[in-house]
């Protein structure tokens, strides 16, 4: 088990800056989910953390120990990757031992080894089977237990259940969870999936072009998010952020500060007509498109501050085009011009 201290860590590819100033810690024992959209810098970081890439300034600490000039071997992380990177022609056995074989570990150390952790990851029966046989979500534990096997300080999973389809991503979910909460090791996980990171970590990190916006657990960012990049990000649908001057005539107060004004889908209401607006914001607006998800609706309105999601049981409104949008002011989140 360890912490990992990432301390004014950059990296540049030829003179662009993929990963700028990371200062973060990942707490001993977590499971860390590292998030955000496609190229914002997630693969390099764990690369750096792993020791696979080498980052052009800073340290990263994992335990007691600055690894900046460590080889990847010698740091004590076991990976995983989405394509499980398995050796096609060894069995499931084999896979799993190889770490074991080349550090010299003894033939009975070795298969009690292995015997306890296909036990844990349910592949007892399928230890003479090569990955061809098995399923996807077989294969993706075979590499889970090759990398267990090695009784790592850190576990490093770069979107490990992205190749499975979404039944079995779910169950895998579950799996993971349980497997960390077993195990006790760090866990870090990179997704670009904001709901696999809010129903997995304990702790998220949210990256975007390389920059941090914000470290914090599952239900503070939901509930607290420092800045509208956070805001518009988390949630399904999420935040709807829209320019303060645009509403503020609409506010009770004027907040001189204020440059943007959030409400989230859940917290929205629409109604035929103008409904509760002494202790709400009303925004008119015109239904596009609904989009039933079962007992609740994810409607899109059109309003003069842009296209706003409202996430409601089922109503009788969607008749009538007209409508107006209602948010409880307790229910507004206020970000200033920098959108922080
Ligand atoms: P993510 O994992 O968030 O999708 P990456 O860390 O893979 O993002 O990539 C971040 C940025 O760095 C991207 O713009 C990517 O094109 C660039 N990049 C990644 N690896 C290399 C490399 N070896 N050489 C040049 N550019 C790279």
């Amino acid at each position: 088990m360890a912490q990992i201290v990432l301390q004014n860590v950059t990296k540049t590819f030829k003179d662009e800056e993929v990963v700028k100033n990371l200062n973060v810690t990942i707490k001993d024992g977590s499971f860390t989910v590292l998030v955000g959209p496609s190229g914002c810098g997630k693969s390099t970081t764990l690369r750096m953390i792993a020791g696979l890439e080498t980052q052009t300034s800073g340290d990263i600490w994992i335990g007691d120990q600055r690894v900046n000039d460590l080889p990847p071997g010698k740091r004590n992380i076991a990976m995983v990757f989405q394509n499980y990177a398995l050796y096609p022609t060894m069995t499931v056995k084999e896979n799993i031992e190889f770490g074991l074989v080349n550090k010299k570990v003894l033939k009975e150390e070795r298969k009690k080894l292995v015997s306890e952790i296909s036990e844990i990851v349910g592949l007892t029966e399928y230890l003479n089977k090569k990955p061809q046989y098995l399923s996807g979500g077989q294969r993706q534990r075979v590499a889970l237990a090759r990398a267990m096997v090695k009784k790592p300080k850190v576990f490093i999973l770069d979107e490990p259940l992205s190749n499975l389809d979404a039944k079995l991503r779910n169950q895998m979910r579950t799996e993971l969870i349980q497997l960390h909460k077993r195990l006790g090791t760090t866990f870090v996980y990179v997704t670009h999936d904001q709901v696999e990171a809010m129903s997995m970590g304990d702790e998220i990190i949210i990256l975007n072009k390389g920059v941090i916006k914000q470290v914090d657990s599952p239900m503070n960012i939901y509930q607290d998010p420092s800045n509208t990049f956070t805001a518009e990000f988390i949630g399904t649908p999420a935040m709807n952020v829209v320019h303060y001057e645009q509403v503020c005539s609409l506010l009770p107060d004027f907040n001189i500060n204020a440059g943007f004004v959030g409400f989230r889908p859940e917290h929205t209401s629409i109604h035929s007509t103008v409904f509760d607006s002494e202790n709400s914001l009303v925004i008119p607006g015109e239904i596009i498109t609904r989009e039933t998800l079962g007992a609740e609706v994810i409607y899109q309105v059109k309003t003069n501050v842009g296209t706003c999601n409202v996430k409601s049981f089922l109503t009788s409104v969607e008749r009538s085009n007209k409508v107006y949008m209602s948010i409880p002011y307790d229910d507004l989140y206020f970000f200033n011009k920098h959108g922080e």
